[in-house]
C-alpha cells in the first residue's frame, strides 16, 4: 500500500512511499484512511528535526491527525464495517508508569509512551492501517471531513478537562475566558469556551483576513492585541501561540483566582522581559495558576467526539448549544464534502491546506453532499502529494 514515509532525522526524504499492508498484530479493526491533517509536528518531523521510525525500521509512516472509515472489524470490538472513525495518537508505554496505568498516557511519567506518525509507531498517513479498538474513538457521521478535526480538538479538550479540574478546587464560578491566538487551535479552544457558556475573547494581532469574522461566528468577540479591554480580566486564560510576551502582557492584570493554560510551544532562546516579584506576588496574592497541557488520553477523545454528553458534570456554568458548528449533515451521514472549514494545526498554528475541500476559511459546516473524489493529501509544493482513490465510502 502506499503511505507517505520519512526517514526520522534525515531532512528531504519524505516520500510517498510503498510499505506492506498493516500487520495483524497491529490489531483487529482495519480502516481506510479518508483524510490527515498537517501540523506543525509533521512539519518538524518533515524537516528532520523530530521523530523516529519502529524499531528495527528506516521510514515511518508520518500521520497523526486522521479520520477513517472501518473496513473490517472482528467481532466484539464494538466496531463495525463503514463506521467513520478517528485513531487516538499515543500508546502507555510498557512499563507502565502510574499514569499509564491509569489510562492517562498523555501524562505519562518515564517518556517510553510511544505514538502514531511520531515516535517508534507508524502513523496514518497510509491507505491503510490496523488498530486495536481501545485507541479508536467514533466520530458523528454527519461531520463528514471536518471530523479529521478532532485530534486537534483533544488538545483543547484535555485544556479545558484541567482547567476545570484545577477551578474546581475551591467555589468557582468563571465568566469570562480569553483565548490568545486565533489560529486553529485558539478557535477550537474559543469554540469549547463558548459551548461552556463563558463569555469568550480571541486575541490575535491581524486586522484583516477572516479572523475576526470567524471569531464572531463563533459566538465570541476578537480582540487586537495591545487593546485588551474587558478581556484582561478574564478569569480564564488560555494560551495557543507560544508567544510569551502576549502572555506576561495579559497576566500583568491583576485577577483573583485566574486560571492560565498554555497550549501554545514557544521556540527556544526567544527572549523576554519579566519581573519574577510581580509574578511572584500576582500567583500568590491571587490564588493564581498557570499550566501546561500537551497531547490526550482516550477521555479527551470522548470529550471531544461528544462534547455535550462527556463534560463532568462539576462543571459550570450549564453549557449552551454551539452557536455555529453543529452537525448539519445528510441524514445517513454519508456526506463528507466540508466547503468551509479550517485545517487543523496542533501545537504551533500552522495552517495548512489539507484537502481539495478542507480549506482555511470559517467553521461553520454548510449541508454535505455526496463526494466520490480521491482523497488528497498535500503536504507542500516541495514535498510529497499523495493521491489515492477512496471507492465506496463517501
Ligand atoms: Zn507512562
Amino acid at each position: 500500500m502506499r503511505a507517505i514515509t520519512v526517514v526520522p532525522g534525515k531532512q528531504g526524504s519524505v516520500a510517498c512511499t510503498d510499505m506492506p499492508e498493516p500487520p495483524a498484530e497491529d490489531g483487529p479493526v482495519l480502516v481506510q484512511t479518508q483524510a490527515i491533517g498537517v501540523c506543525g509536528t509533521d512539519l518538524e518531523i518533515i524537516n528532520g528535526e523530530y521523530g523516529s521510525a519502529p524499531p528495527g525500521q528506516d521510514r515511518l509512516i508520518i500521520g497523526h491527525e486522521s479520520l477513517g472509515r472501518v473496513v473490517e472489524a472482528a467481532p466484539g470490538t464494538g466496531f463495525t464495517a463503514g463506521d467513520l472513525v478517528v485513531g487516538i495518537v499515543r500508546r502507555r508505554d510498557p512499563v507502565p508508569c502510574p499514569a499509564c496505568a491509569a489510562g492517562h498516557w498523555d501524562m505519562c511519567v518515564n517518556g517510553r509512551y510511544t505514538e502514531r506518525g511520531i515516535k517508534d509507531r507508524h502513523g496514518y498517513a497510509s491507505e491503510r492501517y490496523r488498530i486495536h479498538p481501545e485507541y479508536l474513538v467514533t466520530v458523528d457521521p454527519g461531520l463528514g471531513k471536518l471530523g479529521v478535526l478532532l485530534e486537534p480538538a483533544t488538545v483543547v479538550a484535555k485544556a479545558w478537562d484541567h482547567i476545570e479540574r484545577i477551578g474546581h478546587r475551591a467555589a468557582w464560578a468563571p465568566q469570562t475566558v480569553l483565548v490568545t491566538g486565533a489560529g486553529p487551535i485558539g478557535l477550537l479552544a474559543a469554540l469549547l469556551s463558548v459551548q461552556r457558556g463563558y463569555q469568550t475573547y480571541v486575541l490575535d494581532r491581524v486586522t484583516e483576513g477572516r479572523k475576526p469574522a470567524m471569531v464572531q461566528r463563533l459566538g465570541a468577540t476578537y480582540v487586537q492585541s495591545g487593546d485588551f479591554g474587558e478581556a484582561g480580566k478574564a478569569d480564564i486564560i488560555i494560551e495557543c501561540t507560544g508567544y510569551v510576551q502576549m502572555l506576561l502582557e495579559v497576566g500583568a492584570q491583576h485577577v483573583r483566582y485566574r486560571i492560565t493554560c498554555l497550549t501554545g510551544v514557544s521556540a527556544a532562546g526567544s527572549e523576554a522581559t519579566v519581573d519574577p516579584g510581580r509574578l511572584n506576588r500576582n500567583m500568590v496574592l491571587q490564588n493564581s495558576v498557570i499550566f501546561g497541557s500537551v497531547n490526550a488520553n482516550r477521555h479527551h477523545y470522548e470529550m471531544a467526539a461528544n462534547p455535550a454528553t462527556s463534560r463532568p458534570s462539576w462543571t459550570s456554568p450549564t453549557p449552551s448549544p454551539p452557536s455555529t458548528i453543529s452537525s448539519a449533515g445528510e441524514p445517513n451521514g454519508q456526506g463528507l464534502e466540508s466547503p468551509e472549514v479550517t485545517a487543523p494545526s496542533s501545537t504551533r498554528a500552522t495552517t495548512w491546506p489539507l484537502t481539495s475541500s478542507v480549506r482555511s476559511g470559517s467553521i461553520s459546516m454548510a449541508p454535505m453532499k455526496k463526494h466520490t473524489a480521491p482523497i488528497r493529501v498535500w503536504l507542500s509544493a516541495r514535498a510529497a502529494l499523495c493521491t489515492w482513490p477512496v471507492t465506496g465510502l463517501m
